[in-house]
Order: C-alpha cells, then sequence, then structure tokens
C-alpha cells in the first residue's frame, strides 16, 4: 500500500496521520480484530466521485454483524460515512484517483479475546489508487495454503486478522516467481486471490465460484455480474475445479485494487493464447466506464 495522505479520519475528527495511532495493548492490535473496507474516489478535474459508496458501508456493517462488533452501527449510518467521506477526500484534496481505506477497531485494551460490548474506533485514510496486480496478464500459482472455511474466519466477512491467510498465500506466490495465488477451499474448489475475485470463461459462459465458496462478496464482482447480463453473456454462479481454470478460454479477476484484469497463465499453463479475450475485454471497458459515470445504477456518488 502506498503512504496516507496527510489528513487521516480517527475517532471523530480529521488529524494528521501521526496522530492516527492505536494503542499496543488494544485488541486490534494483539488480534487483528478490525473490520475494513476500501473504495476508489475518481477525480475529474473538479468532479470527485465515491464508486459504491454505499454497498461499501452496507458490507463494513455487515462485517461487524458476523464479528460481533455492536457498536459501529449503532454510531454510524451511510450519510455520517458520506460526510466523513467528503470532509476526507476536501482535506487531503488529491489530484488524482485515490483509494479510502475504512477500517472498525476495537481499540479496548481488555483481558481474554472477547469482543461484544468493546469500545471501537474509525479510521479512514487516504492513499494513491495503484493496481496490486498487473494490469497487462496476471501470472496465477494455486496456493498450498487453503482458503480459510466460514466456520473458522469467514472470508465474507472483511476481518484484519484474517488477511494472514491472504499474506501466506500471495507471498507464497510471489517467492515462486508469481504474480498472486489462487486459493483452493478444503475440497480443492476455487475460490478467489489474495484480494480479488477470480472469474473464468468456458465456451462463452462466464463462470465463477457463488458467495457460499469461501469467497468475499466482492463490490466488483457484483458490479461484473450485473454488466455481463447486461451484456447478454450468461452467467453461472457455482463450484470450481482448479483443473477448470487450466482449459478456460479465458481467465480475469476483479477488485478495488485489482480492477479487472486478464490471467495470462495458471500454475505454468497458459490461459487460451495468452492474450486478452473479447469477454475480458468488454467487461474490463464497461467496468472502467461504469465506476466514474453511472446514470443507470445509481454507483456513483458525487463529492462535493
Ligand atoms: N477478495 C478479497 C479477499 C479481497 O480482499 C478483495 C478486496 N476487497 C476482493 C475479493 C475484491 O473485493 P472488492 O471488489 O469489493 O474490492
Amino acid at each position: 500500500m502506498a503512504t496516507p495522505y496527510p489528513k487521516v479520519y480517527f475517532g471523530d475528527s480529521i488529524v494528521g496521520s501521526a496522530q492516527a495511532t492505536l494503542g499496543v495493548a488494544t485488541s486490534a492490535v494483539l488480534y487483528g480484530l478490525s473490520v475494513y473496507t476500501v473504495f476508489p474516489v475518481h477525480v475529474d478535474g473538479t468532479r470527485r466521485t465515491a464508486f459504491r459508496l454505499r454497498d461499501h458501508f452496507q458490507r463494513l456493517v455487515e462485517s461487524c454483524k458476523i464479528i460481533g462488533i455492536d457498536q459501529f452501527a449503532k454510531e454510524w449510518d451511510f450519510e455520517r460515512f458520506l460526510a466523513v467521506t467528503d470532509e476526507l477526500i476536501g482535506a487531503n484534496d488529491p489530484g488524482r484517483d485515490v483509494f479510502v481505506r475504512a477500517t472498525v477497531h476495537v481499540d479496548e485494551s481488555i483481558p481474554g479475546t472477547r469482543v461484544r460490548g468493546c469500545h471501537t474506533k474509525v479510521s479512514m485514510f487516504v492513499y494513491n489508487a495503484t493496481p496490486i496486480v498487473p494490469q497487462d496478464g496476471i501470472r496465477l500459482k494455486t496456493s498450498p495454503w487453503r482458503r480459510i472455511p466460514d466456520d473458522a474466519i469467514p472470508s465474507r466477512a472483511k476481518v484484519n486478522g484474517a488477511y494472514v491467510n491472504s499474506v501466506l498465500a500471495k507471498q507464497d506466490a510471489i517467492d515462486s516467481g508469481y504474480d498472486d495465488c489462487i486459493f483452493l477451499d478444503g475440497n480443492g474448489h476455487v475460490c478467489e486471490l489474495s484480494a480479488a475475485n477470480i472469474f473464468l470463461v468456458r465456451g462463452g459462459t462466464l463462470i465463477t465460484p457463488d458467495p457460499s465458496c469461501d469467497i468475499l462478496d466482492g463490490i466488483n464482482r457484483r458490479t461484473v455480474l450485473t454488466l455481463a447480463a447486461e451484456e447478454g453473456i450468461p452467467v453461472v454462479e457455482r463450484h470450481v475445479d482448479m483443473t477448470e481454470l487450466y482449459i478456460a478460454d479465458e481467465v480475469f479477476v476483479t477488485g478495488t485494487s485489482a480492477g479487472v484484469a486478464h490471467v495470462v497463465e495458471v500454475d505454468g499453463r497458459s490461459v487460451g493464447d495468452r492474450v486478452h479475450g473479447p469477454i475480458a475485454q468488454t467487461l474490463r471497458k464497461r467496468h472502467s466506464a461504469t465506476v466514474r459515470s453511472d446514470a443507470l445504477h445509481g454507483w456513483v456518488t458525487e463529492l462535493s
């Protein structure tokens, strides 16, 4: 992640980034007990917009609910989330596209491991929007590390501590000369990457693991599914076997920090002819237009 911009929302105000610190004995630090989301803010001249901000807020609320953080939903609604986003972007005045990371931290120092009723603190910071995977052809490796199942640490909740799973798998992929990993579940079915969802195309049909396959229900995943349906592309959400990726016509990934980016290689096997396939191209184009301007779905929020 790039360095945060100098102004950070922390607690209940905007402060200098050096003032936004958590105590060493808080559960957020000790156990990774925080939940978060990352959303994009696009800057076109004087126009600033956020993409699917309401859905990001809703996913943050749901992550809190799954983990048992009960204070956030009592104190925050979408209007407050929007107002803070607006103020934070105004304070930093970025001249380019940025990401905003919003986190709810359990900042209490308590004996033992529990969460219900604990005090939380919200942080939001801005950083330059740089893709985390190559945009001109990704090389992926299936990971020896399995995806954490829903009944251990749910991937559906964006819990900071759970990202140790992603770190293990991504580092293994990098150490092996690849760009990113593919997580499988305990039964060998495909889940997702370290921080992106995965799609494949076979015989003109778009296929992706369904939301009960130990994945994050990615907001760009949902976006691409909607856009594909509008383009008349048949879509199936189901279990995916690892070897289906080896014989797919196209494979691509989606995510706020990954974009919509095509895969050229999985486990040393070329995907199709290693080119940017027609369905991935169509959806990438539609996606990059939609994130900045969208009268059809109401996904773009104007900031001041
Ligand atoms: N899966 C994981 C594990 C992620 O961390 C992310 C990034 N938030 C995604 C998928 C993609 O989600 P989104 O489209 O909401 O950014």
